[in-house]
Order: C-alpha cells, then structure tokens, then sequence
C-alpha cells in the first residue's frame, strides 16, 4: 500500500479503481485501441495499455453474486430492479399502459422432503419450531418435535430434525427438475388459457401473451422456491392490452391450476426409484398494485434482491466443486455436506446423467438461471448495460478523455486480451487438473 501511494502513478491507478465502481477482483485487460480517418488514412486517437500503471487497464468483473463482488452485484442488482419494475409500470421503452395490465406476483413452493427446524413470527412474536404434543421417536432415537423458539440466525434454521430420515434424494432432484417445472407451468398457463377461451394455442398466441420475470431463491432447508411476475399482453407485447376475458382473476385461476397440474417424473436408476416431482402445495398468488403492501416497488426490490444470490446462503459453496476436493474437509454446513454428497451420488448414476447433478453440486443441483425473464416482459439487461456505456462514452468526450469524431468516416481498430487480477474458477465446466 505504502509503494502503491508514493508511485508517480497513484492518480492515475486510483482513478481506474475508482471507475470500476470498487470492484472486488476487476479483470486486468492489455491492449489497444486506435482510431483511424478511412479518407485521410491519419491515425486520430491511440489509447495503449502500455501507459498505464502496470501496464493494464481493470474494468469491473460484472458478476451478479454478492458473495463474490458486493459493487457489481450491486450494479446488477439495480438494473434487475429497473427491468422488473419496467415490466410493471413502463418506462425503458415499455409503454406506461402496461400498469393496466393484469398481473400477479406469484410464489412456487417446493414440496417437504421432511421436518426442519424453523422460524415462524405472529404478530410479533415468535412461535416454537415444530411443537408436536405425541410426537414420534423415529427409527434413529429422534423425538420429531422442537419446541425452541429459534433466534432469527439461529445456525439449526433449515437443518432436519433428523438428518438420517430427511429426503435429500428428493430434495436434490427437486433443485435439478425445477426448471422443467417451471417451463411445464407456462405452458399449462398457456393450455388453460386456451382452454377458458375455446381457442388453439396457435390462436391464442394472437390474441394474448403470458409474460414473465422470475427468480429463484434458495429456502435454508436448500430447496429453490420460484418468485415471479406474470403478466397478461397482447399479441405484441406490452404495447397492447390482453383481450378483456382475460382477467386478473382469470389469471390468477389459470396459475392455481397450472401450479397442481404440472409434474415431472425422474428416471430410475440403480437403487434409486423414478420419483414424481411436483410443486409444493403452499402457493401464493397476489395482485400487484399500485399502493398497500404489494406495490411494483417492492415486487421489483424483492426479485433484484435474490437475483444476487445463489446457495450459498445455505451455507455451501459458491463455486463448483473440483472431482479430486475432499468433501469432509470443505468449510460448509453438514446439511449442504449432504445435500452436495447426494447430488454426487445420483450424478455418478447413468441412468440420471441429464441431470447434471455432479456440475451442479454445489447448487445443490439446481442448474437453472437464476433470474430470468420472457422476451416480451421488458426491456433486457444488456439494452441497460449498453445505455450505460453509451453514456460513460459521451462523458469521456465530453470531458476530452476520448475524440469526438464521425462514426462513418474513423475506423476503430482494437486488440484486447485480458487477466484475471484474482482466480475465480469458472462457472462453466472446465478440464480437471492433471
Ligand atoms: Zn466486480
Ligand atoms: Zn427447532
Ligand atoms: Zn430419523
């Protein structure tokens, strides 16, 4: 620190950190950038890397987990919460008829795979776990009743009350078929709504379309829970209101069926039964408006919160697990010890290959996205992203750190390569070590 603030550099290198926004682990980039006048053939602007402190230009690591960079998680989190609140009230080119749209803020649940530990508040006061009168011992000497009042960071929330009776089996399937039940649900959603209207799905998709935003968030027993926006549009999108049968309470109808209608059964396997997986039967569904509890605002907030999360508020990891680690010693709560154990037991299976259970481990199988949305809701994350660097372009020319010239005359030619300041191990599947 003491060579870094007495380096001729230092202005220079503060303001580079300063520009990615305090970005915990910025990638190092080195290269050039040169714009040439095409009818003239004279170099007008040369940036290098070369001049600048360590010879590398750090630009922010843009990734959406809090646990890994709080400023850029920070940065997606906000443009989330503007995507989803465009969906809801207009604006980033969505019409602000849209409001009038009907639209729910719907949960899904995922099943129990058996009792946890939990706290549970009513009117201010804080209930005991699972108090059970004549509760049962189970086959391992376990009384199945708790009668604690938890604290709210109480490290037994979400763990079994008895490890050896939870269904982690059940549990990690559930994270691994989440996403397929989730798109069976649209398209139930979409079956029933032609149902109600006596139309095919081919001519409904002219008079209507279901949009959505969701997230996924993870419970602390492990298992993904679903939050999302469902809208109702016309055959363009937001810029057309639905046909007037369909109602908020059409709606709001056609999501109650959807939600117990969709199942998705899982393959059997050597020792492993096929199971039917089914959402939990504790749903919520509520209309989103535009004052009281369930305004667009905390709809928008509550979805961008979870977007920058991942499991490892479970208490497991937030990177993939490497095949030669050693489970035992990994610094993770026993439950998420197991939970990951089982992914890796029903991933070594051939018959549950598709899964991805191995991969996907320390998501305690669930490989999905964790927020996303259909192409109609709204405006994207990459339209916020590229206003935002149109804008920091416009401010470098203003400020003369970039030359103002004509896009159709001045070639830019550019050679990036880039460095990681600090090793993350990738998200996407990479050869083991040798
Ligand atoms: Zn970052
Ligand atoms: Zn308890
Ligand atoms: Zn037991």
């Amino acid at each position: 620190m003491i060579s870094r603030l007495h380096d001729p550099d230092y202005p220079r290198w503060a303001s580079q950190i300063h520009r990615t926004g305090g970005c915990r682990q910025p990638i190092h980039l080195r290269g050039k950038v040169e714009h040439w006048d095409t009818a003239t053939g004279t170099l007008l602007h040369r940036y290098s890397t070369r001049l600048e402190p360590d010879g590398v230009l750090r630009v922010p690591c843009k990734t959406r987990r809090a646990s890994r960079c709080p400023s850029c998680a920070e940065v997606y989190r906000g443009d989330t919460y503007q995507l989803v609140r465009a969906g809801l009230v207009g604006g980033k080119g969505v019409p602000e008829t849209v409001a009038a749209h009907p639209c729910l803020f719907v949960t899904l649940t995922a099943p129990s795979f058996g009792a946890v530990h939990t706290r549970r508040e009513k009117s201010d006061k804080v209930l005991p776990c699972h108090p059970r009168r004549d509760a049962e011992t189970c086959q391992h000497g376990q009384v199945m009743s708790c009668t604690t009042r938890h604290g709210a960071d109480a490290v037994c929330l979400g763990e079994p009350l008895c490890p050896d009776c939870y269904d982690y089996t059940g549990s990690v399937l559930f994270n691994a078929t989440a996403p397929e039940l989730w798109r069976r649900f649209t398209e139930a959603l979409r079956r029933r709504f032609a149902r109600l209207s006596g139309m095919t799905l081919k001519d409904l998709r002219e008079q209507l379309v279901v949009s959505f935003a969701k997230v996924a968030e993870y419970q602390r027993r492990g298992v993904v829970h679903l939050h999302a926006v469902i809208r109702l549009d016309g055959p363009t999108g937001p810029h057309l209101p639905p046909p007037s049968w369909a109602t908020g309470e059409v709606l709001a109808q056609a999501v109650q069926h959807a939600v117990s209608a969709v199942a998705v059964k899982t393959p059997a396997a050597p020792g492993v039964p096929a199971r039917v997986l089914r959402w939990g039967k504790q749903f919520d569904v509520r209309p989103i408006t535009m004052t009281g509890d369930l305004t667009e605002q905390a709809v928008a907030a509550y979805i961008a919160k979870y977007a920058t999360k991942a499991a490892e508020c479970v208490g497991t990891l937030d990177r993939r697990i490497v095949p030669t680690e050693d489970l035992a010693t990994l610094p993770i709560r026993d439950h998420a010890r197991r939970l990951i154990a089982e992914c890796l037991r029903l991933g070594a299976l051939d018959k549950l290959a598709d899964l991805r259970l191995t991969q996907w481990a320390h998501m305690l199988g669930f490989r999905g996205h964790f927020s996303t949305k259909s192409r109609r809701y709204s405006t994207t994350l990459g339209a916020l992203r590229a206003a935002r660097a149109e804008h920091q372009r416009d401010e470098a020319i203003t400020t003369g750190r970039l030359p103002l010239f004509d896009e159709d005359t001045v070639l830019v030619l550019t050679h990036w390569g880039s460095t990681p300041a600090r090793a993350t191990p990738p998200e996407t599947p990479s050869s083991p070590p040798p």
